[in-house]
């Protein structure tokens, strides 16, 4: 049976950068890619072409450098205020994610919490906040994997402003110029797990660094050796780069964003008219194009394991929520077919006229 794809990560990928990286574990220039130096030339040319694809597709200023590093999104979370919390950073508070970022902050001075929308289970992206001026930087997390609510505007920020992207990455067109650092792991929207890109901007790069820093942890040295200090993740930049050959054959960032719309806009419109489900967020700008959540109403809310056993039966996977928040959670990436989507809708119709 054909399955559908809604994990929320490691996630959907394009079947081109699938079979792309199939061929080139089987032979890339007569080795496995897998047993290749990253050092050769071969590797070399991935590399620079998953920095230019990247480039290309989020039109990414000249003064900024694209680096990819192993250790998740989560080790960000440190190296970030390791680097350049010398005495207070901002953050906001949107949930699981955020707090992963906050918690690690502070072990390195001052966090000023600027909003929370923890008073209502996260289901809202706060607003009418002040970004204090002393801030060293403020950061963001975009899309609110767990919760499902997203941050589509390139805010003005008075400080650096730095955004977790995991999870939109490449979803929409960004203005890069208005952030000093984006970040993500990329097993959401763009590789296998392994590999996290980050954006960064030179000045903000060589000149907010408070401390001194250990090597690894140091965007510095990684951007002068292009991401090769040590060995990088191979074989996940070279599924990254195909995942941006891909997006760019098929239009680029506007083309996934238009579909990120026609996919949401679908589910979304389904839950609001559903006899038995809800969708968790309710004021539409705040609803996650990328992972959409929601739940059964009250008088059913004992049929959970009910509907993820049609769920499980109609081929559709991972449209459990999260262990943290229950619920339901469909993640709808770039590479999702709009074909899985409409089988997601006809299993909410069935399940709702058998109830
Ligand atoms: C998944 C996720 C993370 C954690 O990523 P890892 O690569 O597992 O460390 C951080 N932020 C967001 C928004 C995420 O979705």
């Amino acid at each position: 049976m054909k399955k559908h794809n809604f994990n929320a990560g490691p996630a959907v990928l394009p079947e081109y950068a699938i079979n792309e990286t199939v061929k080139a574990i089987q032979d890339f220039g007569g080795l496995s890619i897998l047993s290749i130096s990253h050092r050769s030339k071969d590797f070399d040319a991935v590399m620079d072409g998953a920095v230019a694809a990247a480039k290309r597709l989020l039109d990414i200023p000249d003064d900024y450098h694209v680096i990819f590093l192993g250790g998740g999104a989560s080790t960000q979370f440190y190296v970030i205020p390791y680097n350049y919390l010398n005495k207070k950073a901002a953050y906001l508070d949107t949930g699981t994610w955020a707090l992963g970022g906050i918690k690690e902050a502070k072990l390195y001075g001052e966090v000023d919490v600027v909003a929370s929308s923890k008073d209502k289970n996260y289901s809202y992206i706060p607003k009418n906040y002040t970004i204090p001026t002393d801030a060293d930087y403020f950061e963001i997390c975009c899309n609110n994997t767990i919760e499902g609510t997203e941050i589509r505007k390139d805010m003005d920020s008075p400080v650096p402003l730095i955004a977790d992207m995991s999870s939109d990455i490449f979803s929409r067109p960004v203005d890069v110029s208005k952030y000093a650092m984006i970040f993500g792991g990329a097993q959401k929207n763009f590789a296998p797990a392994g590999v996290t890109i980050v954006i960064i901007n030179d000045k903000f790069m060589n000149e907010a660094v408070c401390r001194p820093v250990p090597t690894m942890a140091d965007y510095r040295v990684h951007a002068k050796k292009n991401s090769m200090n040590n060995t990088p993740p191979v074989l996940p930049i070279f599924t990254a780069l195909k995942t941006m050959e891909w997006m760019e054959a098929e239009g680029g960032v506007k083309e996934m964003e238009k579909r990120a719309i026609a996919r949401s806009t679908k589910v979304y419109d389904c839950l609001e008219n559903s006899k038995t489900f809800y969708p968790t967020v309710a004021d539409p700008e705040d609803r996650s194009r990328m992972n959409i959540c929601f739940r059964l109403k009250e008088e059913y809310a004992d049929l959970e394991a009910d509907f993820l056993e049609l769920a499980k039966e109609r081929g559709l996977v991972g449209v459990k929520g999260h262990r943290s928040v229950g619920g339901f959670r469909a993640s709808c990436y770039n590479a999702l077919p709009m074909e899985s989507v409409d089988a997601l809708i006809a299993t909410i119709h069935d399940w709702d006229a058998a109830h």
